[in-house]
């Protein structure tokens, strides 16, 4: 049986890698995987940030299958991920990460073996389920930045972490490495800024723009001329995690050679494209284009122009390791994929979009639709000049709204028959 490492980057864009054509070598390890790779050139995330995004991939669901989940942010247990799928199928399954937002206090422990989130265990007694999701971000950041550490762990350190377990364990392994380094304060080495041709920053000067930007209400202060500098920094950190990941697999692939590496991100960034910066609640390309790359010795070796989307990611791994259609997956494999996008957020109201080659339409407080041939950047909303393409759009989006409705009442009967179930059998001894 083959091995599978899913390494998620946190906030990589596509187009800022340069296997995807960006300007500056940010990537040369993932370039040459690339080559050798089954390599999407049009990928897209199901959700604009971890919370739309990571529930999502991980079980090939969308993301606002379940309303509670998007308010309450506890993974819900109407989603079977890959975790708990493979486990059962006989692998040893590990998560090894440092975004709060997916830490074992919201559930995504379930399935894996081995779970590290880097979280102290303190912080976890402290904060009791029902309080807001963002606390415990808020309370760990304090603590970090009281020991001056960056919000996450870095790179090396969920590699450090992962060669350990891998030490342990037997084959085959499901092992989902989840990286932050991308993610803002962005503190890359200056080594990597200079191999870029990129100028230093003093480490002060990098934790102050990172303070500024990490903060909600001084992030929307930061000047517009401020911004290549920050793109500097977002870049040095792209060109970070590529060294950190060939670090990890030039260890492992020798030893473990039948293994299906997987190369994605969570979603994208937006530095004021749509008068941002970050990953909010929205739906532009620059938050939805993400690097997708499958790499293993017996995977075909190409470039697939199709668009496809990361709900298709699980159903084409099972594909891949041979294990039959699996009834949880909303999403179909790449190959079935259908020539379309949808895209969900939830930020006091639902927006949802779909995307093809040529049109993006955007569902939420209003109607938004961009010729994408004409305007790849998002900006000029022609909704009201071809509204028989809007309307088009908006059925499909209504007809993928009534979908998620009915799978949504399907698997809440379904968790219920368990819940009794479970319970009978308790009853009975
Ligand atoms: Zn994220």
């Amino acid at each position: 049986m083959k091995n599978v490492v899913l390494i998620t980057v946190d906030c990589l864009r596509a187009d800022h890698m340069s296997c995807y054509g960006y300007k500056r070598k940010t990537t040369p390890f993932l370039d040459r995987i690339a080559k050798n790779a089954m390599f999407f050139e049009n990928a897209f995330s199901n959700g604009p940030n971890t919370r739309h995004s990571v529930p999502s991939f991980l079980s090939s669901t969308y993301p606002l299958l379940f309303m509670e989940e998007v308010m309450g942010g506890k993974f819900h247990e109407g989603r079977k991920s890959m975790a708990e799928l493979l486990k059962k199928k006989g692998y040893a399954t590990a998560a090894i990460h440092s975004n709060p937002y997916i830490s074992k206090f919201y559930g995504y422990n379930r399935g894996f073996d081995y779970f590290n989130d880097f979280l102290l265990g303190q912080v976890e007694d402290e904060i009791e389920m029902n309080k807001v999701s963002r606390a415990i971000k808020e309370i760990i950041k304090g603590i970090k930045a009281m020991m001056h550490k960056l919000p996450h762990e870095d790179g090396e350190k969920i590699n450090e972490e992962a060669i350990k377990w891998l030490e342990s364990i037997d084959e085959p392994f499901f092992l989902w490495l989840h990286y932050m380094d991308v993610h803002m304060p962005y503190v890359p080495p200056n080594k990597f800024l200079e191999e870029l041709g990129l100028r230093k920053y003093s480490h002060i000067k990098k934790i102050w723009m990172g303070k500024k930007i990490d903060d909600v209400e001084m992030r929307k202060k930061i000047k517009d001329k401020e911004l290549p500098d920050y793109i500097n920094l977002y870049d040095g950190c792209i060109r970070y995690v590529d060294w950190v990941i060939k670090e990890f697999m030039n260890k492992i692939e020798k030893k473990f050679s039948d293994t299906i590496f997987v190369i994605t991100a969570d979603h994208g960034e937006e530095f004021r494209e749509h008068g941002g910066l970050g990953h909010e609640e929205k739906l532009y390309d620059e938050l939805l284009r993400v690097p997708l790359i499958i790499y293993g010795k017996e995977i075909e070796k190409k470039t697939v122009k199709k668009m496809v989307s990361l709900i298709n990611l699980a159903p084409t791994l099972f594909h891949f390791l041979g294990i039959e259609k699996e009834k949880w997956f909303q999403g179909k494999t790449i190959f079935e994929a259908e020539n379309f996008v949808i895209a969900e957020a939830w930020k006091e109201g639902r927006t949802i979009a779909y995307r093809d080659e040529k049109w993006k339409f955007i569902k939420g407080k209003k109607k938004e639709l961009y010729n994408l041939e004409e305007d790849k950047k998002e900006q000029r909303n022609v909704y009201n000049e071809y509204k028989e393409e809007g309307e088009k759009f908006e059925k499909i989006i209504n007809m993928h709204i009534k979908l998620l409705e009915e799978e949504r009442r399907k698997r809440k009967t379904w968790l219920q028959k368990e819940k009794i179930r479970k319970a009978m059998k308790k009853i009975r001894g």
